[in-house]
């Protein structure tokens, strides 16, 4: 086979057999196609498309370019994935959650990039924990504790790794095909039984428009399930930030009051418990979503689930005792200082794009990959959507290194909140489940 024929095939609208697929992912994993040529591919697929068939192919195909975990566990391997927000620290609790309900959750997760945080990032603001510690320590971690969160190991679908670096730098990531197959050849490669995907729509997704955010969980779900991974997706809102914070310690700090039963915020809690309750169910440790949540409450409430975190987090080379004693580890910006309406209203709008991109103006966040990262900047105790505000009320505390840090920060957060003179309501937190 002949790379530039597999290309000009589907260039030309072509229909891709699986052996060409398999070509090419192979190609892509072991070096042997040029990055001209997975640019050229990649552009063809983002123009013409693919079909289902191509589409789990090209799946399977980059899962089969490296390593793929196998479990013999004593409950379901399950996990969950998001398509990225601002102040969504879902998966710090979400984890140790499901674990705690008797699932293993071997969770690959990825570092943030321009406005939407990163898990990774966030865990590396604590002591000691260690993002890319292999797969053997990985997977001895899940064993123990039910549930490890890492970094993309080298070995794991290799070809993803490749073909998505170059899609990043040929404006080819807007892509349904190449977005699905990228998210699920790596939870394919660590084995999974069950997944649950969380896909954002809203001014802070990565998917902005409502039927494009449908149109990649129908493509995930039914991929997904063709490829033997039981699979729902939830479109959850992200017109605002999830949480009450935006910063990689500020959210660490906040998942851990969430795991302690100190939670305020009721958007946080509808998309973790819808989440988990999902995976439960798919993962057949719950008859229907409402036992599911139920287990779910005891979990907390019993300390279980914080547990579990204090668990994972010393296994992978962190302390024992952080959700006692979190602010004895997580770093802490020099100053605070609030963010006070100019006038009153109800609060009707939130660029949420805008507050990730003032925390990545601080230094919380990365517009290319190779930046170094802040984990003590951020912002916290956000406004939500429905609110109402009078003049010289706080609409967020600011975690800054220097005034003009602040300064800057301020002004975009003012320049991202829209205020109305009459009553709005909030937003929905879950718009629709997308099953098989
Ligand atoms: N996340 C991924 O892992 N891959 C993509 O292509 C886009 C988002």
């Amino acid at each position: 086979m002949i790379p530039q024929e597999i290309i000009r095939k589907k260039r030309d609208g072509g229909v891709l057999t699986k052996e060409d697929i398999a070509f090419m992912t192979a190609g892509i994993g072991n070096g042997s196609i040029s990055e001209g040529q997975i640019a050229a591919f990649a552009m063809a697929v983002f123009f013409n498309g693919m079909t289902l068939a191509e589409r789990v192919a090209l799946t399977e195909g980059m899962r089969d370019s490296g390593v793929t975990l196998q479990w013999k566990l004593d409950g379901p391997v399950l996990d969950k994935h998001s398509t990225g927000g601002v102040g969504d620290h879902v998966s710090l609790i979400l984890g140790p959650l499901v674990a705690a309900c008797g699932g293993y959750v071997p969770m690959i997760s990825g570092r943030g990039l321009r406005h939407t945080g990163g898990t990774l990032d966030k865990l590396d603001s604590i002591p000691g924990y260690e993002t890319m510690p292999g797969n053997a320590k990985f997977t001895e971690v899940v064993k123990a504790c039910g549930v490890a969160i890492i970094g993309q190991t080298s070995d794991l679908a290799p070809a993803d790794q490749r073909f998505y670096a170059t899609r990043d730098i040929t404006a080819t990531v807007e892509s349904i095909d190449l977005i699905t197959a990228s998210i699920l050849s790596k939870k394919l490669a660590v084995g999974l039984e069950a997944l649950v995907m969380d896909v954002k729509t809203g001014s802070g997704a990565f998917m902005r428009e409502y039927e494009d955010a449908l149109s990649l969980a129908q493509s995930i779900v039914e991929v997904a399930n063709g490829s033997g991974i039981q699979t729902s997706a939830l479109i959850t809102d992200m017109n605002e930030p999830l949480a009450g914070s935006a910063g990689n310690a500020l959210e660490v700090d906040e998942a851990i009051r969430f795991l302690r039963g100190e939670n305020e915020r009721f958007r946080l809690e509808s998309v973790v418990m819808g989440l988990a309750a999902e995976l439960l169910v798919l993962g057949g440790l719950a008859a229907d979503r409402e036992k599911a949540k139920m287990d779910l409450k005891k979990a907390l409430s019993s300390g279980k689930a914080a547990e579990v975190f204090n668990k994972m987090v010393h296994g992978l080379g962190g302390p024992s005792d952080l959700i006692e004693r979190p602010s004895e580890y997580l770093p802490v910006a020099s100053m605070r200082k609030t963010v006070l309406a100019k006038e009153g209203g109800w609060i009707s709008q939130i660029d949420t794009r805008e507050i990730g991109m003032a925390v990545v103006e601080m230094g919380g966040g990365r517009m290319r990959a190779e930046d170094e990262i802040d984990h003590a900047v951020g912002l916290s105790d956000f406004i939500e959507l429905g609110d109402r505000v009078e003049a010289g009320d706080p609409l967020c505390t600011v975690h800054a290194q220097d005034d003009s840090q602040f300064e800057k920060a301020a002004q975009r957060v003012q320049s991202s909140i829209k205020l109305s003179d009459h009553e709005v309501g909030g937003q929905p937190v879950i718009y629709e489940v997308v099953s098989a």
